[in-house]
């Protein structure tokens, strides 16, 4: 039977592949250190725990929900919002979803006809690309540069927009880059889309984890226009250290949240009910966790960032928020004597037993992806390991 030419068209996700390949390595007794994966290393905390613990024996977990999450949790969105983004909606601007990611498949499955244009800021968290061509849209990429951190322009935006552009996906704080927009930058990137009539799709899901001062701006709070014309998208994964459980959320105009209802309903039905119901406890129960863990990304990062900025070849500013280095390492190439950085990456794996992410996949060949979701002792060893294989390879 052959297989769609859809699927055949589809990259698989770099990040798994390369987080597969680090646990067959790991798998064989090898000792490898892996900094691929993009996913606290914390343990879900233990309120929210107990929640889903509680609904499973009350038998509440047993059943479907409706498609677009239970209202408990539906309500808890609306008010986190309002606490968090001081804007008002309603239950019926929100749905729950299995995971962020899967927020976007129903938003582009929803809004997209064939042909339809979606602006790409690169680097992109690589799933954007993907899912844009699933649903039969031309994603267009507009490469960003590393010394304009990697941010967009409305100059740029605007070389790019054609009659057919349909939605701008911004992601701030960034994955792979850790950047953050200004809110003098996002307002008139805002302005830009109000006044073009493009939806922003706004992938907020790291906006609580922004380190040494550095502020989050929710660009759906910059105006009433740019509030309407915006799609928020966040879940709890990254900041409630709730990957697994798989709950995301999309926060925008009502017609556009009911089509997304209306595939869920066809897909998958309903997020998983337990899931839901840790959902609400973690939104809704105490908060301190959440900047418990900030914290310690933020000291891992104060104390990670210098021993990897040291490493040779390896150009990089420190990031405001996420949980990623992105060094640009093509001088390392030059050092190591190789040309592709992909090729460096499966040697550093083969022979160091360090696990990095190609920035090939984000669409920045020049760089690498360094998580540094992981403990403080991996980190500082991992840097090790990557100097002396420099050093080994040293041409020069
Ligand atoms: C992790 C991530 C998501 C998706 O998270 P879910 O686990 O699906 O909720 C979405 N966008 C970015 C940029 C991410 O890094």
């Amino acid at each position: 039977m052959e297989i769609s030419t859809r699927a055949q068209k589809l990259e698989p996700s770099v990040t798994l592949a390369a987080s597969a390949k680090a646990n067959a390595l790991k798998a064989q007794g090898n000792d490898v250190l892996s900094l691929t994966v993009g996913e606290p290393d914390f343990t879900t905390p233990k309120n929210i725990q107990r929640a889903a613990i509680q609904a499973i024996e009350s038998g509440q977990a047993s059943y479907y929900t409706p498609s677009a999450g239970i209202k408990e949790l539906r309500q808890a969105v609306v008010e986190y919002i309002q606490r968090n983004y001081r804007l008002e909606y309603q239950m019926e601007n929100v749905i729950i979803t299995d995971g962020a990611k899967f927020a976007l498949y129903l938003l582009f499955q929803a809004v997209l006809n064939p042909l339809d244009e979606v602006i790409i800021p690169v680097p992109y968290w690589v799933s954007y690309g993907e899912q844009v061509k699933l649903a039969e849209g031309v994603p267009v990429f507009i490469t960003c540069a590393q010394e304009e951190k990697f941010k967009v322009t409305v100059e740029q935006l605007e070389k790019a927009r054609t009659d057919k552009t349909k939605i701008l996906i911004l992601n701030t704080p960034s994955n792979p880059t850790g950047m953050i927009y200004t809110e003098e930058e996002l307002q008139k990137i805002g302005d830009w889309a109000v006044l073009h009539d493009i939806l922003i799709v706004s992938d907020d899901i790291y906006g609580k984890l922004v380190y040494n001062g550095a502020v989050f701006t929710p660009i759906s709070t910059l105006s009433k226009e740019i509030q309407r014309q915006t799609i928020i998208i966040n879940g709890v994964s990254k900041s409630y250290a709730m990957t697994g459980w798989r709950i995301g959320y999309a926060v925008g105009d009502q017609a556009i949240i009911s089509a997304m209802n209306d595939i869920a309903s066809q897909s998958t039905s309903n997020p998983t009910a337990v899931s839901q119901y840790a959902a609400i406890e973690a939104l809704s129960g105490e908060q301190d966790t959440v900047e418990t863990m900030r914290q310690a990304f933020e000291e891992r990062l104060n104390k990670i960032y210098p021993l990897f900025a040291a490493i040779p070849g390896f150009k990089m500013e420190k990031p405001q928020g996420a949980f990623y280095l992105f060094p640009n390492i093509k001088e390392t190439m030059d050092l190591c004597g190789y040309t592709d950085v992909t090729k460096w990456v499966d040697d550093l794996l083969a022979e160091a037993h360090v696990a990095l992410v190609t920035g090939a996949g984000f669409g920045a060949p020049e760089n690498v992806r360094i998580s540094y979701a992981t403990d403080l002792p991996t980190l500082e060893e991992a840097a090790k390991r990557i100097t002396a294989f420099i050093e080994a390879k040293s041409t020069k």
